[in-house]
């Protein structure tokens, strides 16, 4: 992560991964997950930095990452680089056809969020982060307590 930086003052609008964040490169994701798949997601996925509560999210119907201004702004910033990778994860599994959103699972239970939840908590362990560290880092406003210790479990974090 120490080469990883984020252009936090960038305004509202569509931009290229790189225009946004370096040093993914040398991520554990990107270097044994997505691979040159990642060239290609560098040449065309784009990023959207709009204004919104949330945090980041892939939107289904063209596969591009759409960022909360304020979050890009003030957001912890290795929560940022673990949130980036997994929705790297998400822009794969869509190229792969995969539904994103697909409302017969609950959000962690979705095999989709599963599989980017993997990923992720293979990072986060890399970078040193504690189970405690990364209990906090699966935890999110939109899922019960009881799903994301399910979920914690799953991915062995517990
Ligand atoms: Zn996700």
């Amino acid at each position: 992560m120490t080469a990883f930086k984020i252009n936090r003052k960038l305004k509202k609008g569509e931009y290229k991964i790189e225009e946004v964040f370096s040093g993914l490169e040398d991520s554990w994701i990107v270097r044994n997950v997505l691979k040159e798949e990642f060239e290609d997601m560098k040449k065309t996925t784009k990023i959207r930095i709009v204004e919104c509560d949330g945090y980041m999210w892939v939107e289904d119907a063209d596969g591009s990452i759409y960022i909360c201004q304020k979050y890009l702004r003030k957001g912890n910033e290795r929560d940022i680089y673990l949130d980036i990778l997994h929705e790297l994860i998400h822009v794969r599994q869509w190229k792969r056809g995969a539904d994103l959103f697909d409302r017969r699972y609950s959000y962690a239970e979705r095999p989709t969020e599963v599989e980017a939840y993997m990923y992720t908590v293979e990072e986060a362990k890399r970078l040193g982060m504690s189970k405690e560290e990364i209990l906090e880092y699966l935890t999110v406003p939109w899922e019960n307590r009881e799903k994301i210790l399910e979920l914690a479990k799953r991915l062995n974090v517990l």
